[in-house]
């Protein structure tokens, strides 16, 4: 049998592993991808840390995938051999579910398919994935430039165009990292009047090179009173892990505002009074179905937002996984197939 190259994960905790095993058949219902790209995503340390109750070991992580269909199996419409496709972190539907019957299929209740978690990701050379989790990739893409879209990406980019915000409405986005930096050049396309607020001044050219009108240094000013001097913000996507860096935004939010969440802080602490003064809340979201990956994709393509990126070849996984770890990275890491033997 042919076999590939693929990085798995032991157990928690343990050490990535090379290893050549098997290329996979696509059963009935998905396809086989040839893998060009794949982001190392923060929430790769579920499987690689063992942090999720879903993961079974050994397991491929890896949810930000681009690459080409080379197999499809049973059963399977309107994808062919040669189609570029991505997958990210909702794996498939099972489309009969009352959820699903009401198009919620991110809460599919008959299964949980998640990519890299619950069956093997994109840290290998093929990998096999329902057809209905795939997304169309634009030839204006290059591998390296889609696979990021398809977690960080798409979460930001849906999340803001679900959140309720208008053309030249005041948006804010709290952090200015893997997330951030794609969550302002979104905004900033879709019209809204956009806010960067993050620590220090140094991030500042940055982020109006992104597109932000205005920049908020949360360690010198109070963010929240300078985002009521603004106006108020009618929405504030924060993207950050902390749950005290959240709270204080919420002040800063206009009448009825909304504080999207999207960042997995442990906890978050809102003042009741706050919220029902203004009449605020604070709503998490998921980040997407493949049809809002491919959505945005085509935004990025008409729009040019694109994130930035450092690559490494596939071999050198242990070390793009610390560098995603470290926060240090400008701003997504990405492992690329070709230099794999
Ligand atoms: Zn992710
Ligand atoms: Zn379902």
């Amino acid at each position: 049998m042919p076999e590939m190259h693929a990085v798995q994960v032991a157990r928690a905790r343990a050490p990535f592993e090379i290893v050549e095993r098997e290329i996979p058949e696509p059963g009935p219902g998905s396809v086989r991808i040839k893998v060009q790209a794949c982001g190392v995503c923060h929430s790769d340390s579920f499987t690689k840390e063992g942090t999720s109750p879903l993961v079974q070991f050994p397991r491929v992580p890896g949810h930000e995938v681009v690459g080409i269909v080379d197999a499809v199996g049973a059963g399977v419409a309107r994808w062919t051999p040669g189609q570029r496709v991505g997958v990210g972190w909702h794996g498939g539907q099972c489309g009969y579910c009352d959820p699903c019957r009401r198009g919620d299929f991110f809460a599919c209740q008959t299964f949980t398919a998640i990519t890299g978690i619950t069956y093997d990701g994109g840290y290998a050379e093929y990998m096999v994935a329902r057809a209905e989790a795939l997304a169309v990739v634009p030839a204006e893409l290059s591998p390296v430039e889609g696979a990021p879209l398809m977690c960080a990406g798409v979460t930001t980019f849906n999340c803001l165009r679900n959140s309720g915000a208008r053309p030249g409405e005041l948006v804010a986005v709290l952090g200015l990292g893997g997330l951030g930096h794609l969550g302002v050049q979104f905004a900033a396309r879709a019209g809204f009047r956009t806010v960067a607020i993050a620590r220090g001044k140094d991030k500042e050219s940055l982020a109006r090179d992104l597109g932000a009108r205005h920049y908020i240094d949360s360690q010198a000013q109070d963010p929240a009173a300078e985002l009521r001097s603004l106006g108020g913000a009618k929405v504030i996507l924060a993207t950050v892990t902390n749950g005290d860096a959240m709270a204080a935004v919420v002040g800063g939010l206009s009448t009825d505002g909304r504080l999207m969440v999207i960042g997995a802080a442990p906890s978050l602490t809102v003042s009741p009074g706050q919220l029902l003064g203004g009449r605020l809340a604070v709503r998490g979201w998921y980040s997407g179905t493949s049809i809002d990956s491919q959505d945005t994709l085509a935004f990025s393509v008409l729009t040019g937002a694109r994130s930035m990126n450092e690559t490494f070849p596939l071999e050198r996984v242990a070390e793009a996984y610390e560098r995603m770890l470290s926060g240090k990275a400008r701003f997504r890491v990405v492992l690329t197939m070709s230099n794999v033997a």
